[in-house]
């Protein structure tokens, strides 16, 4: 049996990036640039005004109250050939059209008066250069602006738009396979006979795939039985990563590991001491991951988030593979097991200060304190946290402030 720190340690080492692909820009959120990216223009990619207002040199513009003559209109969009500014005239300008020819500063409409058609009376203090967007202040042509690794937020799609690109390379979205074992399952929709039970994890593993950036391939249910786990586990292999729920343990139906085996998956760990989630197995076929998760819905969604998900997030190219972590004052004590124990926390704020407790039983059994829970802490076999005490919780959710 290895360890949690050992389990997680053999899967990152054992994956990586899946590649790359060229997308459209509205399809890459999110997603990890895979190239360094080059400014091909100048932005601004020429002077132009940052308000609406007049054009003017700012030299004319002496006195509390100067006048100049109106002698043309740029609307953005316009460009300003052909259009100057002539000494003790004025350009009406919109906000981001091209600084005409002879104006070093704008003066916005709010600090000027328009009078008589077209004269302009202007009050206040003008300096050169001011409201002037400068071609190249943002960013210069040929600079590298984004370096492989980033990730794809509306900023950096932005600026992407904006030097040009309609498409960007990015670090692909694994596709993972997802089956579900048993002999006992139906599909939701399906009302359970006696003895049979709805199949929970092929949904909340999709969602967890999906909620990891990945791309989920449903396989349904294989029954206990070797041709059929044949079938639907050779068909999970040609994906980028494979993961199986239940049939995973001792029992003597237990046979995914086997099958698995005679498909050439090699299994470089079967069994975590971690509780919930002992009955974990890892695999590697032609080199892309196979995870098998048990049954119990609790721990494959524990397990998942343990294991599954930091993987997934190195095979689109992500460098930080967990959740973030909060200290936490304890509410009330909880006890580590003989194994590494996996406690669902509520993690609450008060005053500035974080504070965790049990967000119910811990019982494998029992999903309605996973509803509850919006952090995990991992106590150590046998440890035993007080009361008081500060330890360190990852958190669930990204915490979002209320309005
Ligand atoms: P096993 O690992 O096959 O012994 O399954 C452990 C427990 O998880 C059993 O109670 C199964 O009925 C349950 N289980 C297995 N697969 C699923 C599934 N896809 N959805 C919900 N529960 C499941
Ligand atoms: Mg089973």
């Amino acid at each position: 049996m290895v360890s949690y720190d050992e389990a997680l340690k053999t899967i990152l080492d054992n994956v990586a990036p899946v590649g790359s692909e060229q997308l459209p820009l509205g399809d890459a959120i999110g997603m990890v640039l895979a190239e360094p990216v080059t400014a091909p223009w100048d932005l601004p990619l020429w002077d132009n005004s940052a308000m609406d207002g007049y054009a003017v040199r700012a030299a004319d513009c002496r006195g509390p109250s100067c006048k100049l003559r109106v002698t043309g209109y740029l609307p953005a969009g316009t460009a300003a050939e052909g259009i100057g500014v002539a000494a003790g005239c004025c350009v009406k300008i919109m906000t981001g059209a091209p600084l005409p020819q002879g104006a070093d500063a704008v003066i916005p409409f709010e600090e000027s008066e328009e009078t008589s058609g077209e004269q302009v009376a202007l009050h206040g203090t003008v300096t050169v250069g001011q409201h002037i967007r400068r071609q190249g202040e943002d960013i210069r042509a040929g600079a590298t602006v984004l370096q492989p690794g980033t990730i794809l937020r509306p900023a950096e799609l932005s600026l992407l738009a904006s030097c040009g690109m309609p498409m960007v390379t990015v670090q692909r979205r694994p596709v993972a396979a997802i089956l579900s074992t048993g002999d006992e399952l139906v599909e939701p929709g399906t009302p359970p006979g006696p003895a049979q039970l709805i199949n929970s994890n092929g949904i909340s593993l999709a969602a967890a795939v999906r909620e990891a950036g990945s791309v989920p391939r449903m396989l349904g249910i294989a029954r206990d039985n070797r041709p059929s786990l044949l079938t639907k586990l050779r068909g999970g292999l040609a994906a980028d990563c494979l993961v199986t729920s239940a049939g995973v343990s001792a029992g003597d139906r237990d046979l995914v590991r086997v099958v698995l085996e005679e498909l050439g998956v090699k299994f470089l760990f079967w069994k975590v001491a971690i509780k919930p989630g002992k009955p974990t197995a890892f695999g590697i076929f032609e080199g892309k991951p196979v995870f098998c998760l048990p049954g119990n819905p609790v721990a494959s969604q524990i397990t998942f988030e343990a294991f599954v998900r930091p993987a997934l997030l190195k095979m689109q190219g992500h460098t930080a593979l967990l959740r973030p972590t909060q200290r936490a004052v304890l509410r009330e004590p909880l006890h580590g097991g003989s194994r590494m124990q996996v406690v669902r926390i509520v993690l609450e704020r008060e005053g500035g200060q974080y504070y965790a407790r049990s967000a119910g039983s811990q019982e494998t059994g029992i999903l309605r304190t996973s509803l509850k829970a919006n952090a995990v802490a991992m106590i150590p076999p046998n440890r035993l946290c007080k009361a008081g005490d500060t330890i360190a919780v990852r958190l669930l959710y990204e915490p979002l402030a209320e309005v």
